[in-house]
């Protein structure tokens, strides 16, 4: 029932994208995972139980320097309550993850329509069609392929996507919470502003409707028809 994506110019940590997620905890879940993208692969784990859990499984790579990180904690609606339904989900290419927040509510039609085109499906969750479809519209450029991707989507959603390819988190909001927000050296999204004000405190409250792309030092807006927005940032006077 939360997500946290962290993206940077100089050192990002495991710990620090799983720390992030800790702030999300009073929001209930029932399984947490991260995704992070290391030597052009990316590396995933998940579990259900405890955000202590996923740290016992990550083990040392906790301490690992990565650049660009993504992480998710559940309440189930689709699928039960099991490490491979846990987020994030990823492709057949093993390149794309993603992370989501809400209920895709035509997921039956589209994970139809993705397993006629060949696609494996690793989960029982409504949101693996969306990793899906990403790959199917990817050519070379996330921002673009996460654009066609949510015309194909009926529901609630805020989420964040990732690239082995990219150094840059895609997010989209409807229905669903999402803050983002960017220093000189780092762009973060989140489900709330708790995991946020540790960069900085002019963060970008997303409206339904509305895309982010996230790179260090910079995010720039969007409408669902992929034209250029403008937003203003709101200062949030609290101490971490
Ligand atoms: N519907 C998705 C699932 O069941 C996401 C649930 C959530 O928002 O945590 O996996």
């Amino acid at each position: 029932c939360g997500i946290v994506g962290l993206v940077g110019k100089k050192e990002v940590k495991v710990k620090d994208i799983v720390n992030g997620l800790q702030k999300l905890e009073y929001r209930g879940y029932d399984s947490a995972g991260i995704a992070f993208s290391q030597n052009n692969h990316i590396e995933l784990i998940k579990t259900t139980g405890k955000i202590a859990n996923l740290r016992k499984e990550l083990n040392r790579e906790i301490e690992n320097d990565i650049s660009i990180g993504i992480a998710h904690t559940r309440w189930a609606t689709h699928g039960g309550v099991t490490d491979l339904n846990a987020h994030p989900h990823t492709d057949c290419t093993g390149k794309i993850a993603l992370v989501h927040n809400g209920i895709i509510e035509n997921f039956q039609e589209l994970r139809k329509e993705l397993i006629e085109k060949g696609h494996k499906f690793k989960s029982e969750t409504d949101t693996e069609v969306i990793a899906h479809l990403v790959e199917e519209y990817y050519e070379g450029n996330l921002f673009e392929a996460v654009l066609k991707t949510i015309k194909r989507l009926e529901g609630a959603y805020a989420i964040g996507v990732i690239h082995t390819d990219e150094k840059r988190i895609v997010s989209v909001r409807k229905g669903s919470p999402l803050v983002v927000a960017y220093n000189e050296d780092y762009a973060v999204l989140a489900s709330d502003i708790t995991p946020i004000i540790k960069y900085t405190k002019d963060v970008y409250f997303m409206n339904d409707n509305e895309m982010a792309v996230l790179e260090p030092g910079k995010i720039e807006f969007y409408n669902i028809n992929g034209e250029k927005i403008e937003k203003k940032s709101v200062h949030i006077d609290w101490d971490e």
